[in-house]
Formats: C-alpha cells, structure tokens, sequence
C-alpha cells in the first residue's frame, strides 16, 4: 500500500496571508464580533460598560487591550448566573447542537455550523488526509474531546472509529484488523498502546499501520516524539485548544511550533494585568475566537506560552506559539484534565478522618502519574475515596496513607515535578 504524502498542502487560503491581510482579516473579524457580542451578549454589555469600552472607538488591533481579560475560572461563576450561560451565549441553549460538561465544572455550547469548533485546517496542517481511517481514544461523554475532533475528520473525508479512551487490547486489535492509519489521543496512551503491542509480541511497524498521529492534552518531549515515530513509523504532531473555544494552534510538519488557528486571536499578556507582552515573552495565552455564538472575549487561558514570528518552512505565515510552558497557576493539568485544588478539597471535605492532602504528579518514561497523599490515622474508606474522586476529577490517583503529620507543615496542593526534557 502506497503512504500518502503528508508534509504538502494548505487546507485555507487563510493561512497564508501576508503581515497586512493578515491584520486586516483580524481587525474585521474582531470589529464584528465585538459589536456583535455587544449587542447580543448581556454578560458581554455588563463587561464593557464596567471597563468603559466603547465597542465604536475599535480601531485598531492594540485597542482590543482595553476589554478586560476573562479568566477561565470565572467561566464557573459566570455560567450560573441565569439563562443563556448566565448571559455568555447569544442564543437559547435550545438552539446549539450540543452542550458539553467539562471539569471545573464548566459547560461549552457546540452551535450548529460547520467546523464549529475550528480543527479542520489543523488536522490537514498535521498530517490528516482523505482516505485515512481514525481511532479517536478520547472521551465521548460529557467532555468534548471525542466528537470535537470526528468534525475535521468528517471534513477531511477520513473514516472515524470512536473507540473512546480505555480498553487497550480492544484499541490494538481494531488499529490491526482495521488497518487504523491515524491515531488521535494524548502522547502517553500513544506510548501506553504500543509498550502494550509489543508486550503482546506485535511488530510496531508490520501489525500495526499508523501513518499519523494527532496528540493533544498534555505536553510530551520532542525524545517521546522521536522515539514513537520511529517505532511506529508515523508522524505524530499536536494540537491545543481548550474546550471553551475549540482549536487555538497545530504543528505543521515542521514542528517548530504551533501555528495559530486562523479562527482566534491570541496575545500573550501578563498573568495579573493582562497587558499583552512583546513576542517572544513568555506570559499567559489569551484567545479570542470568532464566535458569535458564545463570544468569550480575551479568555485567558491559564496556559503559559509565546509567540514566535520567524517564518516557517511550510509556507504557513501565520504566528505560532513557541512552546505551552506550563500554568499560570497551581491549576494542573494531569492526563490531559485540568485538577482544580478546590475541586480536590471538595472530595477531600466528605472524608473527616483525612487531616491533610497533597497531590504529586511525575511523568516517568513521559506518563503522568499521580500520586494522593493523605494524612488520616486509621482510614478504612479507600475504595469510597478513590471512587468519589474518580467521579469529580475524572482520574485515579495512587493513594498514599501516611500518619498525621507526615507531610512538611508548608505544602502546595498540587505538587508538580514533571520534566520536560
Ligand atoms: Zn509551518
């Protein structure tokens, strides 16, 4: 069977704008949805008119720094407000496509048009093309993920499997009988699927026949990289968005970072003013996707990053964000899902025998792992524990039962001691 050439191609015109179409196109489309949003948004209005923004004194892109900067985490507080997400949406709930529920806990509207949630140019900038079989093992329930990514591949005209995450021997045997040349997931299960092929004494390259590899969720080396497309054959490049607004970047062939969606605007500001850095600083990402429907206006996203301008061999002229370089704050995220330490507490506050609590995260051989550590003197509520914060956080921590008074008097949370080498 012939590979398909995956390293050519645009998907959109878009992508390749000069410097001053470029800025053009970003000062139309955020002139519109800024009006837009004005008019139809009752949370948007309340903002501006607090901050004293006057939508028609938009003139240029810098002027864009005098909104106030929405943090993800007030998105919990705001969409219980009242209707239409406590006034975020332009519409009736009725009239979207789907709702979803994603950690913290927060809802994301999916509206009804096409490429709603913008993946498809970077699933092509990626490596996707016409023809490919896709095993999707990400959630389908409640979160996103799953069917946020079947829509560029319906788009692109691959054939989906939505295998969802979990049941590895039953992933291995349809990427074989199925011959499954594209993978979408997060880097570690990529890693956990083939330690586990080759377990099962399968040859990476002649039982299975991945050509394509889109990961997302986490951050992984550029050695997990090397290593995983060398054993496996494939390309393997990533993606990041958030499940409020949908794709924010992708790796071209390339992989000299990620090249900014053309459906956003992003800036790069300081975590507590919001003031947008030079490129090339490092500082929170800030995006602004042009969406009418649920218009969340310089949503910070809580993601560390910078912008990197120096053309790319690809051809694509837009931006790229040099590298995800961590959280802004103690907000981690683990196996892809953000762990909000309020959220920890919440579970923690049913079980009184639990005096204290810390959570540890590691990626030994590039997989996070997570450790509970709680100081408790006779607990016998393990499973209960382990399964209430399955039920809250979405993951299964390996639980540590130390004496009280084990853990050093100043902790944080979450401790994060991940390497990214
Ligand atoms: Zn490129």
């Amino acid at each position: 069977m012939t590979r398909k050439d995956r390293t050519e191609g645009i998907y959109s015109r878009r992508e390749v704008l000069d410097d001053s179409e470029r800025r053009q196109y970003y000062q139309l489309q955020l002139k519109d949805l800024l009006s837009y949003a004005y008019r139809y948004s009752e949370d948007v209005k309340k903002r501006f008119d607090r901050a004293q923004f006057n939508v028609d004194k938009f003139k240029a892109l810098s002027d864009l720094k005098h909104v106030p900067i929405l943090k993800k985490k007030e998105l919990i507080f705001l969409q219980s407000m009242g209707p239409r997400l406590g006034g975020l949406l332009t519409k009736d709930l009725g009239e979207l496509r789907r709702v979803f529920l994603s950690p913290g806990p927060i809802f994301d509207p999916e509206d009804r048009m096409d490429d709603y949630w913008g993946w498809t140019e970077g699933f092509y900038a990626v490596g996707f093309r016409p023809g490919d079989v896709a095993q999707i093992t990400l959630p389908y329930h409640m979160a996103p993920a799953g069917l946020m990514f079947e829509e560029p591949l319906k788009n692109l005209g691959c054939a989906v499997i939505p295998a969802g995450p979990g049941n590895t021997s039953s992933q291995l045997d349809i990427m074989q009988k199925l011959r499954v040349t594209g993978y979408i997931g997060t880097p570690s299960y990529l890693l956990h699927l083939a330690q586990k092929a080759e377990e099962m004494g399968l040859s990476l390259r002649k039982d299975l026949f991945l050509e394509v590899a889109f990961v997302t969720g986490e951050k992984f080396s550029e050695k997990m990289r090397t290593q995983l497309e060398k054993k496996l054959d494939c390309v393997m490049r990533q993606g990041y968005g958030t499940a409020d607004v949908g794709c924010i970047g992708y790796e071209c062939f390339h992989k000299c970072g990620l090249h900014l969606s053309n459906r956003a605007f992003v800036e790069i500001c300081h975590p507590d003013t919001g003031i947008p850095l030079k490129d090339g600083e490092v500082g929170e990402i800030v995006v602004t996707a042009f969406n009418k429907t649920y218009p969340l206006i310089r949503l910070a996203t809580g993601d560390l990053g910078y912008i990197d301008r120096a053309p790319c061999q690809c051809g694509r002229t837009s931006p790229r964000l040099g590298n995800i370089v961590g959280r802004v704050d103690t907000t981690a995220r683990i196996k892809g899902m953000f762990v909000y330490p309020h959220q920890v507490e919440q579970v923690m506050a049913r079980f009184e025998e639990i005096k204290r609590w810390q959570i540890e995260v590691t990626n030994p051989g590039g997989i996070d792992e997570m450790v509970l550590s709680i100081e408790a003197g006779a607990f016998k509520r393990e499973d209960e524990l382990l399964h209430t914060f399955r039920e809250r956080i979405k993951l299964r921590p390996t639980l540590k039962i130390l004496a009280p008074g084990t853990l050093p008097p100043q902790i944080r949370p979450i401790e994060d001691k991940r390497t990214w080498d």
